[in-house]
């Protein structure tokens, strides 16, 4: 009997042992194996574990790269090959925000050998119980294949779209003619169709046009000439130009700075009263924003039929935010995640009679991420939805200083049509 229960312990013991060795035999047989980078850095960001993924794609033995700084081994650049800032990088940021993981596909991975691999990257931080880092996990894959993928889908419907929008104007072009009735003779039946046909074709011209430049946003090719921009005057003077539409539609238009103050968007441009607005510096291409706002305001214009838009800014010391708000129809709580991804719209009857190709926002968003922006929305079926914006802000003296570099520079050819309408 004791002989027998002996045994059996012995033999529990013997079982645990083994399968804890069996676990720990599992998970190096999974790491060996495993195609995809995995690495393990400790605290002081020393890497303890480098598998023989992360040797293949980065060209460091596992002897080599272990006991080494991270930054020695992990180095990454952009799609230009300029080193990541520690802004962008996920690895330095982890160590400075390490809440949750954070993942980067958009990088290159610069081998021991200088070659420059295309990677996505994911890294997650291992906190202890009590709340304190105690080191990262980074996972990362050579994307290669994905990433010439991606580029020739994007080169192929850059050139389609390109090509179609040139017999697409012709056609516009023709319908205009066959419209005018000083150049055609028409009856009124045909003119009928002929203005559906002609709204068709515009609405595909920008279709194509939109397509374009989602391709350019995915591959790194939308032109931006980021400058020193002063939003708060810039966005008043958009308004301005904004306001015919809203007006068009009935809605009014009101423009907000600050965390206070409502200025009428009509009032504030022509009578040119002074009033002390906080300066909201931040850099980017205002062609490019223009582009945003114009985009967030139709929208609003466009899904909204009767009350008003604001347009307002606030901001604090790092950042400025913008945001349009809207009385109208508002979007269903499920669509929200998927909002800004390419041509999703809602389905409802609101947006079924209205036109559009679901890729504005996809492209603000794009946008937006040239300049470390974000664009997220806030909604209320039946009350109206608020679209918000947040770039970094630049404090009054960087924005001075950065004046005084250009201007020392003597780049004369550099754009500045802001500064003349600042706000001081
Ligand atoms: P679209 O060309 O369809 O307007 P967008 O990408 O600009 O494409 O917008 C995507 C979808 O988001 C729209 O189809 C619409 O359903 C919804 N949406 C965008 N802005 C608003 C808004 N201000 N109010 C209600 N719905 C909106």
């Amino acid at each position: 009997m004791f002989g027998h229960g002996h045994k059996a312990q012995k033999g529990t013991t013997v079982k645990l042992e083994s399968s804890l060795r069996d676990t720990q035999q599992a998970s190096s047989i999974i790491l060996n194996a495993i195609e995809d980078g995995v690495m393990l850095i400790d605290k002081n960001g020393v890497i303890q574990l480098f598998n023989p993924g992360a040797s293949k794609i980065t060209g460091w033995p596992e002897n080599e790269a272990r006991n080494l700084d991270f930054r020695s081994v992990i180095k990454l650049v952009d799609a230009k090959g300029e080193a990541y800032t520690p802004d962008q990088d996920p690895l330095t940021q982890i160590f400075k925000n390490p809440n949750e993981t954070i993942r980067d596909n958009k990088g290159f991975l610069v081998t021991r050998g200088n070659q420059q691999v295309p990677i996505s990257i994911s890294v997650s931080p291992l906190i202890s119980t009590d709340q304190t880092l105690t080191g990262v996990v980074a996972i990362f894959r050579d994307v290669t294949k994905e990433r010439m993928e991606e580029k020739q889908r994007s080169e192929f419907i850059s050139t389609a779209s390109h090509e179609m929008r040139t017999p697409v104007a012709a056609i516009e072009g023709y319908l205009a003619l066959a419209m005018n009735d000083k150049v055609s003779t028409i009856d009124s039946r045909a003119k009928n169709y002929l203005e559906k046909a002609h709204e068709s074709t515009q609405h595909l011209g920008q279709l194509f046009q939109d397509l374009l430049t989602s391709a350019k946003a995915e591959d790194g090719r939308l032109i931006s000439h980021p400058e020193l921009m002063e939003l708060g005057s810039y966005i008043e003077q958009l308004c301005n130009d904004l306001k015919f539409a809203a007006d068009k539609k009935g809605l009014a238009l009101e423009f907000n700075i600050g965390n206070s103050q409502t200025i009428d968007a009509t009032k504030s441009a022509v009578g040119g009263q002074k009033v002390v607005k906080p300066l909201y510096y931040s850099r980017a291409d205002p062609e490019r924003m223009r582009e945003v706002i114009t985009n967030l305001f139709d929208n609003a214009v466009k899904y909204t039929d009767q009350g008003k838009i604001t347009i307002g800014m606030t901001g604090d010391n790092q950042i400025v935010q913008i945001y349009i708000k809207d009385t109208g129809v508002g979007i269903p709580e499920e669509d929200i995640p998927h909002l800004f991804q390419k041509f999703y719209r809602v389905d409802n009857s609101a947006t079924r009679t209205i036109g559009g190709t679901g890729l504005g926002l996809y492209i603000c968003r794009k946008i937006l991420e040239l300049y470390q922006g974000r664009i997220w929305v806030e909604s209320e079926m039946g009350k109206g939805s608020t679209f918000f914006i947040n770039l970094p802000r630049l404090s009054t003296e960087q924005a001075q200083k950065e004046k005084l570099n250009i201007t020392s520079a003597n780049i004369s050819a550099a754009p500045t049509p802001l500064t003349g309408s600042m706000v001081q």
